[in-house]
């Protein structure tokens, strides 16, 4: 058993952190609102009135929150986690921040902390199954000492250095981004020129677009966008995409478009959706 802080209990965290207390796991939970704890203690977590509270003590803290802003106030704001944590305790960062944001957390964390970026691929089905794909990156002996523990999770690939992780997953969201978005062209056109919804993506799925198809038909078809992974959350990682790509000395127009299609679609009130709703307010659907 290892003593542990889970930080961000949000559609992902709350479950992943449920994962981790199953697997034995001596947990202590931090959530912003606080609610969001109560089915975790009653499972046997301790929640912690603030993030510094959570570490004391942990061998590793992990943190699963919004974005790079809400990442930079829960570990070096006021109480945070920075100032909680002990020489020799790991800090195990598994939103999607980007690398930016990680290097930012190493050259702030105090002496002797240790630092992996550690992204995940897959929604909440796979935190479920334990199935997600743990991306991470740092170093080597550090990776190797939590593996087990993130193994609760899913797979594990130790991707590189510090922050090729975080890299690694915008790599592949930049993907998701203009699947999606390339779908929801192509429906909004199949629509246009009179093809039936259900034959354009029986003949879609078998092409380029197959697994686009395969993740999003089910809320096409029925029109229900309960979130699991948020499209104001897909909007943001499209947004770091461009960034890291713009600090690179790189364009990249299309994720430039995918990118005005999630943000045009927020805009229009459907941030809270699940992200497939981008494709029907491509389609134009009210
Ligand atoms: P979510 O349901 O929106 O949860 C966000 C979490 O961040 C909540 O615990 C929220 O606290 C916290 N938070 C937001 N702003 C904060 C602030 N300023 N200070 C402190 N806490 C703050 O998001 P999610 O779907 O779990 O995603 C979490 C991360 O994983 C994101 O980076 C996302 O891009 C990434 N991700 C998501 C999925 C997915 O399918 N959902 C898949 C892979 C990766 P409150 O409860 O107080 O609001």
């Amino acid at each position: 058993m290892t003593k542990l802080a889970f930080l961000g209990l949000g559609q992902m965290g709350e479950p992943m952190a449920r994962r981790l207390l199953r697997a034995g796991h001596d947990v202590t939970v931090w959530n912003r609102t606080r609610s969001r704890a109560d089915a975790l203690a009653g499972q046997g977590a301790a929640v912690a009135d603030s993030p510094a509270q959570a570490a004391a003590g942990a061998d590793a803290a992990f943190t699963m929150l919004a974005d790079p802003a809400a990442l930079r106030e829960v570990v070096l704001g006021p109480d945070g986690l920075a100032s909680g944590l002990a020489p020799g305790s790991v800090l195990v960062e598994m939103s999607t921040v980007g690398p930016d944001a990680i290097r930012e957390l190493a050259s702030r964390l105090p002496e002797g902390v240790g630092l992996l970026d550690a992204p995940v691929l897959g929604s909440v089905p796979a935190v479920i199954e334990g199935s997600l794909k743990v991306l991470v990156g740092g170093d080597r002996e550090t990776y190797e000492r939590l593996r087990e523990v993130l193994e609760v999770f899913g797979p594990t690939t130790h991707v590189g250095e510090l922050g090729a992780g975080a890299s690694m997953k915008l790599v592949a969201n930049s993907t998701l981004g203009a699947a999606v978005v390339g779908l929801g062209e192509a429906l909004a056109l199949a629509d246009r020129l009179g093809v039936e919804t259900t034959v354009a993506l029986d003949i879609l799925s078998g092409g380029a677009l197959g697994n686009a198809v395969q993740r999003t038909r089910g809320a096409i078809e029925s029109g229900a966008y309960e979130p699991r992974f948020k499209l104001s959350l897909a909007e943001k990682d499209l947004r770091l995409v461009q960034d890291a790509a713009r600090a690179a000395g790189l364009d990249l127009p299309l994720a430039g478009a995918a990118r005005a299609w999630f943000e045009d679609a927020a805009n229009a009130g459907r941030g809270e959706q699940d992200y497939p709703a981008v494709i029907a307010h491509i389609r134009g659907e009210g």
